[in-house]
């Protein structure tokens, strides 16, 4: 089902393609848009990936372009998804 590789039962390096998937969920992130980026990219990669978010942790092997200012989003940045559940306005 994934392509990922695990190293350890905690760590998870998410390649190429989950960051390409990760990053067609962004709308933004929390430099661009500080008041709507409130998901962790971890929250992104959990549903992509399907893993546990209480025992995964991520590793990217390059940082995300953020689609809207290009600054690169790391492991630990807020983004704004835009493929989920959350409650639009
Ligand atoms: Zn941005």
């Amino acid at each position: 089902m994934q392509d990922n590789r695990i190293l350890t039962d905690r760590v998870l390096i998410v390649d190429r393609v989950s960051l390409n998937k990760a990053q067609a969920q962004i709308a933004s992130c929390e430099k661009c848009k500080p008041d709507l980026a409130e998901i962790l990219i971890e929250s992104v990669l959990d549903e992509i990936t399907g893993s546990n978010p209480a025992s995964t942790t991520y590793f990217f092997l390059e940082p995300i372009p953020c689609p809207s200012c290009a600054e690169p989003i790391t492991e630990n940045s807020l983004v704004e998804w835009d493929g989920g559940v959350e409650l639009k306005v």
